[in-house]
């Protein structure tokens, strides 16, 4: 049985501000540490769950945050920039018999929740279909394009109540939100063990995880944060600018809509403000 599990920074435990996440910070190298450790975590209940092999896809920032000598030796990393074409998913298929997201986050605008955001700072509301989807959800119908359920999501107590639109999912929240940068953590050592035993029961009972597969077609809508970002988002073929700063695509497929929504993100980014660390 094959394992996917995808591994974001600002849901890992003890993690709460910009200068925790960002390459370049006094803080950033003690970060990839607490990341690798609970992707270990997770590769370990993996292992133990029945998996005979684990892919673990970096899937923060510039997706190369992992430490490779550091994780478990029996697992396989992707990593690396822009990691095309699926970003956070990329590598997964239709071997995968399950897949765990760690370390995730709450969608943009929620309150309380660590670093909120959907994808990127300049997106301000993505939806689908008037529905507001954040990246458990995105990702979790792109795992389901190729059969693959998800099992398990962890992060904050925000990010795990935004899960349950999966149902039947694990959840396991090593923090609890109190404002955007501000929480209050689990031990990284607490957080291992229950994130290790949760993934341990999502392999195990891989088999009963419901696939996440929302009806096509999507109306993929996003706000952004800016009228340049939105300009630039609108030279994308069969994008239309509804609004201001928003953007439109009808989609067929969960694929389709995820490329555009990348395709958005890396046009956009041109006119997007650098984030500021504090
Ligand atoms: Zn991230």
């Amino acid at each position: 049985m094959d394992v996917f599990i995808s591994v974001d920074m600002e849901g890992i435990a003890g993690i709460t501000t910009m200068r925790h996440i960002l390459r370049g910070t006094d803080d950033y190298p003690r970060s990839r540490l607490l990341m690798t450790d609970e992707a270990n975590a997770a590769v370990s209940g993996a292992f133990e769950g029945g998996a005979k092999r684990v892919v673990v896809s970096d899937s923060h920032g510039d997706m190369g945050n992992l430490l490779p000598d550091r994780l478990d030796r029996r697992s396989e990393l992707v990593s690396g920039t822009p990691k095309l074409p699926w970003s956070m998913l990329t590598g997964i298929g239709p071997d995968f018999a399950v897949a765990l997201f760690i370390g995730y986050h709450a969608g943009g605008g929620v309150e309380a929740a660590v670093m909120d955001h959907t994808f990127t700072g300049y997106f301000f509301d993505v939806r689908v279909n008037d529905d507001q989807w954040n990246e458990t959800h995105l990702n979790a119908a792109l795992a389901g394009s190729f059969g693959v359920p998800v099992g398990l999501v962890t992060g904050d107590d925000k990010c795990c109540e935004q899960a349950k639109r999966l149902k039947g999912v694990r959840t396991v929240a090593v923090k609890q939100g109190i404002g955007r940068h501000v929480a209050t953590s689990l031990s990284p050592q607490v957080a291992h063990e229950r994130i290790r035993r949760a993934a341990l029961e999502a392999t195990r009972t891989a088999n009963e995880a419901l696939v996440f597969r929302p009806k096509p077609p999507f109306g993929l809508e996003v706000d952004m944060i800016s009228t340049s970002c939105t300009e630039l988002a609108a030279l994308a073929p069969g994008t239309q600018r509804t609004g201001p700063r928003t953007v439109r695509f009808e989609a067929k497929t969960v694929q389709e809509m995820i490329q555009t929504l990348l395709a958005w993100m890396y046009l956009a980014r041109h006119a997007a403000p650098q984030y500021k660390v504090d």
